[in-house]
């Protein structure tokens, strides 16, 4: 319903239509930009039930509508993404307990992150594809952070997006295929390779990269391209090494969800990488260059 509200606003705000969205005015960003937010932080109510009640087995539908600790009955007033909590000033309105800052962070990032995939990927069918692609990653990179497990049901989600954006994008099904393979097949192989290892260490049956990690990009490359997953791999890992190393000297503990930072880096990739791994190829050699350079070298 969202989804409908939210593309009707947008007609009448945009008469000229969906496709140059790049020069229209300023007043239909002022209006649009709002709305973005308002829409995401919606989904990102949702989400929170999701990431609380999935690992639970919880009903993702039914809705608490009492306070956890004093059983006082939630006011609908007290239901609006981020503003309630602003307004409540983060506490119960009857008992004065404490409400997780987390709800409202999970609801402002996915309104923002939605912001940046409507100014990057315009208003596009490609843009509503890529922002539930952002609110699977934001689930899956709080639930990882969380549980240190990735649900398989969120992960399958990506593929079934993999359908539309064949139709919406010039992304080939070799692209796709070999997107999947590119950081999938490593990370299998780092997995499966460091698992004896692991076993010893923990006496846990762990790998080095666990499987949901390794699903996660798999699926992703479907989806994306191996042009755009080998810089959010990469972003990943390097956002992983330096957080991981912050969190590990904080915390002690040597076990970290790997997850959340692979989301982070998926998440510029899908925005960026493509356009990243463009520029790169462009700075490589190109054949005629090599052609040129080997025939000053041999006929001079
Ligand atoms: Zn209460």
């Amino acid at each position: 319903m969202y989804q409908m509200l939210f593309l009707a606003a947008l007609k009448i705000a945009a008469p000229q239509g969906f496709d140059d969205w790049k020069y229209m005015e300023p007043s239909f960003f002022l209006f649009a930009i709002p709305v973005v937010f308002l829409y995401g932080i919606c989904i990102g109510s949702f989400l929170n039930v999701v990431i609380i009640r999935l690992p639970l087995g919880e009903s993702l539908i039914k809705r608490s509508s009492h306070c956890m600790t004093c059983g006082a009955k939630i006011r609908v007033i007290d239901l609006i993404p981020v503003f309630s909590w602003l307004f409540l000033k983060g506490k119960c309105h009857s008992c004065g307990e404490k409400i997780s800052p987390r709800y409202p962070i999970v609801e402002a990032l996915n309104g923002i992150l939605y912001i940046a995939d409507f100014l990057v990927f315009g208003l596009t069918a490609n843009m509503f594809i890529m922002c539930i692609f952002t609110s699977i990653l934001v689930v899956v990179g709080f639930m990882d952070w969380d549980t240190q497990e990735m649900d398989l049901s969120v992960l399958a989600m990506i593929v079934v997006l993999v359908i539309p954006s064949y139709f919406v994008t010039d992304l080939t099904i070799l692209e796709r295929l070999i997107g999947a393979a590119v950081i999938g097949l490593p990370f299998f192989l780092i997995g499966e390779l460091t698992r004896p290892y692991a076993r010893k260490k923990t006496g846990e049956d762990v790998r080095g990269i666990e499987l949901g990690d390794t699903i996660l990009m798999t699926f992703s490359g479907l989806l994306l391209g191996w042009k755009a997953m080998v810089p959010s791999a990469f972003i990943g890992i390097l956002f992983a090494a330096v957080f991981g190393a912050i969190l590990k000297k904080k915390s002690g503990e040597s076990k970290f969800a790997f997850g959340p930072y692979l989301c982070m880096g998926l998440y510029i990739g899908a925005m960026f990488g493509t356009m990243l791994t463009e520029w790169y190829i462009s700075t490589l050699p190109q054949p005629e260059t090599i052609e040129y350079v080997s025939n000053c070298i041999l006929f001079r």
